[in-house]
């Protein structure tokens, strides 16, 4: 039976780079991936442009991985936004980065780049790839040594990774096998769920509107009337709902059955909102609905729906308008209401929520708490981030934090 000095499993951006790095300084490290071909998912990131990491200060990021961000901090600091994006720019990846919203990519806009940077640098350290070779069972045996079973092989190695990601996009390989490998050697599981999903609405009332992206709106999720959390960002209108940066972010709070609003204007306060809205109205009484409401930064589409979900004739005069009506022009303007009637499933979902319990890792090796020369890293832990490059940053800083820990433990 070969003894390999690190086993790693899954050929995914986690396991190739955690190889890549390792590589430095050891010599037989051997990746086993289920698929016939490598890194699958990462080939649809950022559809297909690979968003691979933000420019935000590397201070920042925690914050984008909610209650995680704590456990992330070393591997952040250890191997930053800024040191990805120099790992890359040094193996012939020109970085791009979108102002707006700090999001960078390669500026080739191909994820293909990326992968097929990572495979070369394997082959050069001479990292071991086999295909089709799904590892069923793992476990520690008393000498110390990992042994790990697929269909066809038995392989032993000194150190074992598991990077098998986490149980979004199940064609591409990430089925969650992760998970039962890690409890088979007695980790615990945070009960996974689709994460980055756009919301089902229920009778959706805007699905004419079917494309329609906005920029930089307000939503606000609340739960039994108390609001739960408000964050801004881009938003979507699909057939059947809302999607886009600022929902998939927001979906990692919601569950259905919660409202949704959504505010289509800017504004600071709303109570201050409203008083100018009303006092507006009340001045321009003798300007017609559909001419006044274009005061307001509001699409035609937008307007012509607003206008009939109120029952409003874009014709009539403002001083026709009961104080009603007015109020419930307000509504659909800045608190549009909606209710969430399911969250997108895992085949949907850009992420998984939950997964390897953290407070079993530890977060300044990478290494299980339990088993002695066992390490995780990216996706399959429960770490989650917000829409922006923050999965992949979390998959590039774990893997080099891990990487150098079993290159240390030599
Ligand atoms: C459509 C889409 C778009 C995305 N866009 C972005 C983006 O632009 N920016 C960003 O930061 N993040 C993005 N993400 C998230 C990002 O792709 C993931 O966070 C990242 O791929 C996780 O990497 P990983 O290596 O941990 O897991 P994965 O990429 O899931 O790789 C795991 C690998 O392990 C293999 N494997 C699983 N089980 C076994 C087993 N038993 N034996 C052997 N091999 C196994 C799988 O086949 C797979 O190759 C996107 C995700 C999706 C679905």
């Amino acid at each position: 039976m070969p003894l390999y000095d690190v086993l790693i499993i899954g050929a995914g951006p986690s396991g190739l780079f955690t190889a890549v790095k390792a590589a430095e300084k050891i010599d037989c490290i051997l990746i086993l991936e289920k698929q016939p071909d490598p890194g699958h998912k990462l080939l649809l990131t950022g559809s297909s442009h690979c968003n691979f990491t933000n420019i935000r200060p590397v201070l920042e990021f925690p914050r984008a991985y909610g209650d995680h961000g704590s456990f992330l901090k070393p591997a952040l600091m250890n191997f930053s936004n800024l040191e990805a994006i120099e790992f890359f720019k040094q193996n012939g990846i020109e970085p791009m980065v979108i102002e707006e919203n700090g999001k960078v990519f390669p500026k080739s806009l191909k994820a293909g780049d990326i992968l097929n940077t990572l495979l070369a640098l394997c082959e050069k350290r001479r990292v071991s790839i086999l295909f089709r070779q799904k590892a069923n069972r793992a476990r520690r045996q008393p000498s110390g040594l990992f042994e790990v079973q697929t269909i066809s092989g038995t392989y032993q190695s000194r150190r074992l990774v598991i990077a098998t990601g986490g149980k979004s996009y199940p064609g591409t390989g990430s089925t969650g096998d992760g998970y039962s490998l890690a409890q088979s050697m007695g980790h615990s599981l945070v009960e996974p769920r689709p994460g980055l999903t756009p919301f089902f609405i229920r009778n959706f009332p805007l699905a004419d509107l079917t494309g329609t992206s906005f920029k930089n709106l307000r939503v606000t999720l609340w739960r039994k009337s108390k609001k739960s959390k408000t964050l801004s960002g881009d938003l979507l209108i699909t057939r059947q709902g809302l999607s886009g940066p600022v929902i998939h972010n927001l979906a990692r709070y919601a569950v259905a059955g919660d409202k949704v609003t959504i505010a289509f204007v800017p504004f600071e306060n709303h109570e201050t909102f409203r008083n100018q809205w009303m006092a507006d109205l009340d001045k321009s009484g003798k300007i017609k609905v559909r001419t006044w409401i274009r005061h307001y930064p509001l699409t035609l589409a937008l307007t012509r729906k607003i206008m009939a979900l109120a029952d409003v004739n874009p014709d009539t005069f403002v001083a026709g308008l009961s104080r009603k009506k007015r109020l419930e022009l307000l509504e659909y303007v800045s608190a549009f209401p909606l209710e969430i009637e399911a969250l997108g499933d895992f085949n949907i979902a850009m992420i998984t929520c939950g997964g390897v319990a953290l407070d079993e890792i530890n977060r300044k090796t990478m290494e299980s708490r339990i088993v002695k020369g066992l390490y995780f890293v990216g996706e399959v832990m429960d770490i989650d981030g917000d829409s922006g490059g923050y999965a992949l940053q979390a998959v590039w800083s774990t893997s080099a934090l891990a990487a150098s820990a079993i290159i240390r433990s030599f």
